[in-house]
């Protein structure tokens, strides 16, 4: 084991990406790649990261 930042998958069903997880946002216990994630996607905009269709609904 060692230090290095662990990497976690987005809470997002339909969301492909990992991250950091001293980058991830928190939102009721789980964790996303990004606030447009966090949010479900409310706003109808994708989390933004390439090859993610997260959100195209
Ligand atoms: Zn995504
Ligand atoms: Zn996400
Ligand atoms: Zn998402």
């Amino acid at each position: 084991m060692n230090a290095a930042t662990e990497r976690v998958e987005c809470a997002c069903s339909d969301c492909v990406c990992t991250m950091p997880r001293d980058k991830a946002v928190e939102r009721q216990g789980r964790l996303y790649c990004g606030e447009s994630c966090a949010r479900g996607h409310d706003n109808g905009a994708g989390c933004g990261h390439s090859g993610c269709g997260c959100a195209g609904k």
